[in-house]
């Protein structure tokens, strides 16, 4: 990786898209970067702004269902973000993301709205909202860690023949339906359920990202405190009785001082 040239990092429209701290995943790549000496750029793109077609990476977050259809509508004007898929970027896109990317979605309406068409999957409205922690198996190349997240979504989303899911849902709801997967992985786009923000929660979902916008291969880095966080959502039937998230990071920072 060349240390001379920043890696470009582009967030899209956090002002639309950004809900449960989502922007936080082009913090936690930069912060990546700079462990392995690497310089991160972090280009922000708010709504009417133009969108790059030159990055290294983009960063789509979740959102209601009005911000979505604002979010499909700027990025459907401009071609930016299709001439960087297209040229291999990859791209990162957390619920509302997903589903704007993929051909259609419901608006807030219920009636559908036509997405980007960049992922070949459809969204529709499930008949309750899936709300709450959720843990996946990976199936998506190169991941083996299992995956954890939160999620918030009303959407449910049916994966065509050109994609891949990112995961098999162990806990939670993921995509919907009978086959329990969670997000969508085609090319190098990942699309994910899940809230947390996702690559602080999944260090590795993160690495896989960067390696592609690298090139990779990456150097490992130490183990970190997100370990023991990521230990207590997985353990098996703790979530249900799971402490409140501000006693678990007590509990972790008093074991810090200690
Ligand atoms: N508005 C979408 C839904 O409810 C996405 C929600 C989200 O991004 N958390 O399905």
């Amino acid at each position: 990786m060349p240390a001379d040239s920043a890696v470009r990092l582009v967030l899209l429209l956090p002002d639309l898209l950004g809900t449960y701290g989502d922007a936080g995943n082009a913090s936690v790549l930069a912060r990546r970067l700079e462990w392995r000496g690497c310089q991160a750029e972090l280009i922000t793109v708010s709504s009417g702004q133009p969108v790059p077609a030159g990055g290294d990476l983009y960063l789509l977050g979740g959102g209601e269902d009005a911000a979505q259809e604002l979010a499909a509508r700027h990025l459907g004007r401009q071609d930016g973000l299709r001439r960087a898929v297209l040229r291999g970027a990859p791209v990162l896109a957390v619920c509302a993301g997903l589903q704007v990317l993929g051909t259609a979605f419901p608006g807030s309406d219920g009636n559908p709205r036509t997405g980007l068409g960049l992922l070949d999957v459809e969204t529709v409205r499930l008949k309750r909202r899936a709300v709450g922690e959720v843990v996946a198996e990976p199936v998506a190349p190169g991941l083996t860690e299992p995956l954890t997240g939160f999620e918030n979504h009303l959407g449910g989303t049916t994966l065509g023949a050109a994609v891949r899911p990112l995961g098999t849902v162990s806990r939670g709801v993921g995509n919907g339906g009978a086959q329990h997967r969670e997000g969508a992985v085609q090319g190098r786009i990942v699309g994910t359920y899940l809230h947390g923000p996702v690559l602080a929660r999944n260090p590795q979902v993160a690495d896989l990202l960067l390696g592609w916008a690298t090139g990779g291969p990456l150097a490992p880095l130490p183990v970190e405190a997100v370990d023991r966080l990521r230990a207590q959502r997985l353990r098996p039937g703790r979530w249900r009785r799971m402490p409140a998230r501000r006693r678990v990071l007590t509990r972790l920072s008093r074991r810090a001082r200690r």
